[in-house]
């Protein structure tokens, strides 16, 4: 009998340092699965985040790693990546890229970043792998579009707008301002077992990729 070929995968790999995970990461993550079908969406905690790393304090990898696997649980289609925790040192996406084409060589990749992460794509170290590794999907942040470069191919993927980053949700443990609805109670719970943002950076501006 003749069997139809099986649709190849589409992998996304939402990468991001997620310290802590939010809704913006997880409205981000499951309309673009949504709308360019893909199946899993991988969120690749950064093992590392060499564009961060100096700048402030990081919570160790596996915490936030807990936290996005608590974030993600019973989600359909989403997925906490360890692959770049696994590998250890610094987090380069053409790595983890490659690791996952030759864990899936029949998948398409598509590497979806926000705005802000995709201005500072030639910063990257081999972005030039990167982009010929993984469709790149971009998704608007709040705030002025970010400038992207136009010799990219990029997948624009509407999502809902939401104005929440990790920094303002440590400056809002640092000053004990609400956090609900910003993170879901699962990682609340994960906050509080681990006893992690007890001790924050002094308040810093929004804006770091
Ligand atoms: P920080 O403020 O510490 O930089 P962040 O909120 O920007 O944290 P990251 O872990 O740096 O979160 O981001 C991971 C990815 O998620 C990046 O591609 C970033 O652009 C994207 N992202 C973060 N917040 C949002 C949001 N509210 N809407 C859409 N994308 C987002
Ligand atoms: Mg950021």
């Amino acid at each position: 009998m003749h069997r139809s070929p099986a649709k190849p995968q589409r992998i996304g790999v939402f990468g991001g340092t997620f310290d802590p995970p939010h809704v913006g990461h997880l409205v981000t993550a499951v309309n673009v699965a949504h709308v360019l079908d893909l199946d899993p969406v991988i969120l690749m905690v950064a093992n590392v985040p060499w564009q961060k790393a100096g700048e402030r304090t990081i919570t160790p990898a596996h915490d936030r790693l807990a936290m996005v696997a608590a974030a993600v649980a019973g989600v359909p289609r989403l997925v906490a990546g360890d692959h770049e925790i696994s590998a250890g040192g610094p987090s380069y996406s053409a790595d983890t890229l490659d690791a996952l084409s030759r864990e899936h060589p029949e998948a398409e990749l598509f590497l979806v970043l926000g705005d802000d992460a995709a201005a500072g794509i030639h910063t990257w170290e081999r972005w030039d792998e990167v982009i010929a590794s993984a469709r790149m999907v971009v998704v608007d942040r709040p705030g002025e579009p970010a400038g992207l470069d136009a010799t990219i191919d990029w997948l624009r993927v509407e999502v809902p707008r939401l104005e929440v980053s990790s920094t303002d949700l440590r400056n809002r443990f640092g000053d004990g301002r609400p956090l609900d609805y910003l993170v879901t109670d699962e990682v609340l719970a994960v906050v509080r077992e681990r006893g992690l943002y007890r001790t924050v950076d002094p308040p810093a501006v929004d804006g770091g990729s």
